[in-house]
């Protein structure tokens, strides 16, 4: 009979591990790799849905859409510095909008959610959703990174 709890036991490891595995298959791995329950813990509701879910808020909407002061704006989730109010520009949009991120520390991946590709934005740090970048930017660079206010927090420089 202990042999036979041993055995279920060590099943239910097995199973377990796998599961957590099969979960992390599609997930690529971030410097900071925080627990579901450890965002939630840390972000409001709203916060979570869009840098945890991938989520949008609504045009027009957001803390940062008409915000020009000179300064850094920083992953919600890890504090990272994403983008520069000097590549800051207004698109009309109603989103904060960018025409570059600061180098490396933001990612892109492609999603079908619309039902066709776009690309996504997310930090680099802790892979949490920034935006959407698009090709129909100002010069140099022709690029509009689309991003969201509440995946962003404002650091001004002196
Ligand atoms: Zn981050």
């Amino acid at each position: 009979m202990k042999k036979l709890i041993a055995f279920i036991s060590i099943c239910s490891i097995l199973f377990s591990c796998k599961g957590q595995e099969n979960h992390n298959n599609d997930t690529k791995s971030y410097a900071i790799n925080k627990t579901e329950a450890e965002w939630k813990s840390e972000l409001s509701d709203f916060e979570y849905y869009v840098l945890r879910q991938a989520g949008t808020e609504r045009a027009f909407t957001g803390e940062y859409n008409k915000h020009y002061k000179k300064g850094i704006y920083e992953c919600k989730g890890c504090s990272i510095p994403l983008y520069s109010s000097e590549h800051k520009f207004d698109s009309g949009t109603g989103w904060p909008s960018f025409y570059k991120a600061i180098e490396k520390n933001v990612d892109t991946s492609v999603d079908y959610k619309l039902g066709y590709a776009r690309k996504e934005l997310l930090c680099g740090n802790c892979g949490s959703h920034l935006g959407h970048v698009f090709g129909d930017g100002p010069q140099p660079t022709g690029k509009r990174h689309c991003i969201n206010s509440v995946s962003l927090q404002f650091k001004p420089t002196e």
